[in-house]
């Protein structure tokens, strides 16, 4: 069993490093204390580094990178600013939903303009009554002569007040007048659609939005994947987004991890540094054992993804929920080794706690891991 990166992963890896820590690092403060979107360009650099379109295969215009490798990017991105890696993140979300059930004209129209990073797309599934029950979306799509009419609210969609596009998951009817889940793409532009701005703890460089859709128009072909197949479509994209959180979450605990070493080193009390009280060194022991169960899981699911494992699912929620759980238990001790400093905007932990708080809830929140975790051990459901 080798777990160490290979050459190509490790020169991506120091590439992107070099790149963030030059030109995103010096600005993360600002823009996230002037709660401003991450500028486009930097957006538009990750292309060349692999973080849009990363997973895609090379004739779609993606890079073909394996989970593991591509894990290893997003790590690296959210240790500077988990806003970039949120933004491309959902974007490329919605561009796996599209490359598998677009249309060959749907995916030229937009693969081209989303990958380069001139459109940012949102992932819009969750309602104001809907979020952990996610198949049972109440935003309706009625069949109209030459399309659909969409008509309902979505709501905590990233990227929302500044996407271009999207796809959203809408309550169609079948032939036989059943209810079921479609996806269709939407463009920001479209006459009846408005977004509005959420207020959040974090991250607020990356912006989350309520999307109201009244009466909007979408054409018949921009329905993606099968009628009646969207939930299955956006279930499939999910289990690789978890697995994304989770290298998410496990870049912002070494940052934070990091942070509180050399300030145990440095700040000294009763005439030592404090590092030296074993009460600290207790916090330290606890946090190095949290960023490393979390990179052995991290790397587990993102191998099983890669290699289409049976267990990928169950690895994923596995990872998801126990990376986001101790990143954020890591951001928490990392704070409190830092005392009353660990408090201020001086330093960056307490951003790093912000950042990380809303890891447990997205992407399904880690009680639903759980009960997925739980069902794949005991064959029964506690959902349905
Ligand atoms: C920052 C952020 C970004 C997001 N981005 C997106 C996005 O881009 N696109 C998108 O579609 N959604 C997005 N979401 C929404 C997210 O997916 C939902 O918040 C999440 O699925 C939970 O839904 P909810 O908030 O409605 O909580 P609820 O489902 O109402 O859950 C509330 C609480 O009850 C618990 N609970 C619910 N059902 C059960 C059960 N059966 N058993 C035990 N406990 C249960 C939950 O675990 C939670 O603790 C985002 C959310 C956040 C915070």
């Amino acid at each position: 069993m080798n777990f160490q990166l290979d050459d190509f992963q490790l020169e991506a890896q120091h590439a992107l490093r070099r790149y963030l820590e030059a030109e995103a690092a010096p600005v993360v403060d600002e823009y996230e204390a002037q709660k401003k979107p991450v500028p486009r360009h930097l957006i538009q650099a990750m292309r060349e580094y692999g973080l849009l379109g990363g997973l895609l295969p090379e004739e779609l215009g993606g890079f073909g990178l394996p989970m593991v490798t591509y894990g290893t990017l997003i790590a690296e991105v959210a240790r500077v600013w988990p806003s970039l890696r949120s933004i491309t993140s959902s974007t490329n979300l919605a561009a796996s939903v599209l490359a598998d059930g677009g249309s060959p004209a749907l995916k030229e129209k937009y693969l081209p303009r989303i990958l380069s990073g001139e459109f940012i797309a949102s992932f819009a599934l969750s309602e104001p009554n809907i979020g952990s029950d996610a198949a049972n979306v109440e935003t309706r799509a009625e069949r109209t002569a030459d399309g659909y009419r969409v008509n309902g609210r979505k709501l905590y969609i990233s990227n929302g007040p500044i996407c271009d596009m999207g796809v959203v998951f809408v309550r169609t009817q079948s032939d036989e007048g059943k209810p079921e889940v479609s996806c269709l793409l939407y463009e920001s532009a479209m006459p009846g659609f408005s977004v509005s701005d959420l207020g959040k703890m974090g991250m607020h460089s990356c912006p989350l939005g309520e999307l109201l859709f009244e009466d909007v128009q979408v054409p018949a072909g921009n329905l993606v994947g099968k009628p009646g197949r969207g939930f299955s479509l956006a279930k499939k994209y999910l289990n690789v987004g978890r697995c994304v959180v989770a290298f998410s979450a496990l870049g912002v605990a070494e940052v934070a991890y990091e942070a509180a070493v050399r300030y145990a080193k440095d700040r000294v009390q009763f005439g030592r540094p404090i590092g030296s009280f074993q009460l600290v060194q207790q916090m330290v022991a606890d946090m190095m054992a949290l960023v490393e169960t979390s990179r052995l899981l991290c790397y587990r699911a993102a191998d099983a993804l890669d290699r289409n494992a049976p267990d990928s699912h169950l690895l994923c929620s596995m990872a998801k929920r126990h990376a986001t759980d101790a990143a954020l238990r890591v951001a928490e001790l990392s704070l409190q080794v830092h005392g009353g400093a660990g408090y201020t905007t001086l330093f960056p932990v307490e951003r790093y706690y912000r950042d990380v708080r809303h890891l447990t809830i997205a992407e399904g929140t880690n009680q639903i891991q759980s009960m997925l975790m739980a069902q794949h051990a005991l064959e029964l459901s506690a959902m349905r």
